[in-house]
């Protein structure tokens, strides 16, 4: 038993840091406890991991216009990369097979991505301002909890646009774009320009980290006043009237205020006592359908690069990112559970579906979905989800706060709203310490 403290954050993702750093800087006391032996949670950058390329197992890409995550890379001076210039193969995937050329739909489906395209910018246009804390604002959105391709029924979108649109949204959620809500795919869209081909060029245009997500996440502990406790996984929190006790595999603490950033799928595993929201309780007993897989390889025949997008799989999007000595980098996103990165006759299967003549050399990943802090990638809400969890996850408990990226209102899903949930629960945490 330790004497309490002001806080304890739980998990040091960006959230955690981010909030770990905050609440310091108002003058409290904090100790950061992280079940793994590191920081960065779902960003994890590898050094050297794969013949010779430097990687990044989790979230790896930010967004010029994702303003919490931008505000942090020019706060510590961050290096960023921006990927320029078109690789010399761009391929579309689709039930019709994988085509090759300039546009991503034949010249002849122009008008078809048009009306898909219009579709998803008039939800966005209703989404854009909705207060996602607020019921009613919510409840008026409700026609659009359904699975994202129904938004598309009665189009008789062609099967080269259909799958492009298809491959989009599922390498976009790492799930099945029909367990995505178009109230899912609006707000992101809404938070991102406001129209698709903002959006979609914030997702697949936007810079990584030129040394890694782990110089970011370091750049914000390092600031941090705070006591990180690594390898220490909490088990339980008790709310009691006067402050909170978190027992962990490694002793217990005691503080005023708990901050939780561990991911919706991986919240099952705790106990809250008194017991939380029937909704908290259905949220984290169900989990969230964000599993797919982030795969990268190193392959001979990729010369001067390549793009793929489309559906169905077996990858949603895989492009090259790095040649070297006629190898080149790449990575596929997929939504089933990941491949057995030791099989190499089957990846190398997978890679010639969309390159027939690549040689593949090597190929990893990180399996997120059976990784016990994660049990999944990144957040996806399905339909029903928003209305029914999305402002009660965000709720605290007591005296227990739910941040990160799983619970941010502004940008749900990525490092930018990690980034932002931290900093937000932080600052209601400071307010409510220092009214008490
Ligand atoms: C493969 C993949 C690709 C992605 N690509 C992108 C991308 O390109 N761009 C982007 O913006 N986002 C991307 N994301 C999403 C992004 O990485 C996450 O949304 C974000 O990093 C989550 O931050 P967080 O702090 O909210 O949660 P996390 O990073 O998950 O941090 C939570 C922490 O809690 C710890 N924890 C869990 N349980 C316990 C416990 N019981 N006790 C103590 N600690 C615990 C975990 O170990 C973890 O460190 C990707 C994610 C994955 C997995």
């Amino acid at each position: 038993m330790t004497d309490a403290l002001d806080v304890v954050v739980i998990g040091g993702g960006f959230a955690g840091v981010t909030a770990a750093r905050d609440l310091s800087a108002a003058g409290l006391s904090v100790t950061l406890l992280e079940a793994r032996d590191r920081l960065g949670g779902r960003t994890w950058y590898e050094l050297d991991r794969i013949r010779g390329f430097d990687i990044e197992m989790g979230g790896g890409w930010l967004g010029d216009d994702e303003v919490h995550a931008m505000r942090e890379v020019q706060r510590y001076g961050i290096g960023l990369l921006y990927d320029e210039g078109a690789p010399a193969k761009l391929l579309w995937r689709s039930e019709a097979g994988v085509r090759e050329g300039t546009l991503p739909v034949p010249f002849a489906q122009l008008a078809d991505a048009e009306r898909a395209i219009f579709a998803m910018d008039k939800a966005a246009e209703r989404v854009a301002g909705t207060d996602f804390d607020d019921a009613e604002q919510v409840a008026a959105l409700a026609d659009l909890e359904v699975p994202l391709p129904e938004l598309f029924v009665g189009m008789n979108l062609p099967v080269e646009t259909a799958g492009v649109l298809e491959g989009f949204w599922a390498g976009i959620t790492s799930a099945s774009w029909a367990e995505f809500s178009v109230l899912s795919a609006a707000r992101l869209i809404a938070a991102t320009g406001g129209t698709f081909m903002d959006y979609m060029g914030t997702v697949m245009l936007g810079p990584r980290f030129r040394d890694g997500t782990v110089s970011l996440v370091n750049a914000i502990v390092g600031d941090a006043k705070c006591d990180v406790v690594y390898s220490t996984k909490v088990t339980d929190v008790r709310n009691h009237a006067d402050g909170v006790t978190v027992v962990t595999d490694n002793g217990t603490y005691e503080a005023r205020a708990v901050i939780s950033t561990i991911p919706i799928n991986a919240l099952n595993a705790v106990r809250f006592e008194p017991e939380l929201s029937a909704a908290k309780r259905e949220l984290f007993e169900r989990g969230q359908a964000g599993r797919g897989y982030k795969l990268w390889m190193v392959a001979r025949g990729i010369d001067g690069g390549m793009f793929c997008l489309g559906a169905p799989g077996p990858f949603n999007h895989l492009f090259s990112l790095d040649e070297r000595d006629g190898e080149a980098l790449l990575v596929g996103f997929g939504a089933g559970p990941a491949p057995d990165p030791t099989d190499l006759p089957a990846i190398e299967q997978m890679l010639r579906e969309y390159v027939p003549g690549a040689n593949l050399v090597a190929a990893d990943l990180h399996d997120w979905r059976n990784d016990p802090f994660s049990q999944g990638t990144w957040l996806v809400q399905s339909p029903g989800d928003i209305t029914k969890f999305d402002a009660d996850g965000r709720k605290p408990e007591g005296r227990v706060y739910f941040a990160g990226s799983d619970f941010s209102k502004e940008h749900p899903g990525y490092i930018d709203g990690a980034i932002e949930s931290g900093g937000t629960t932080a600052a209601l945490v400071v307010e409510a310490l220092s009214n008490a």
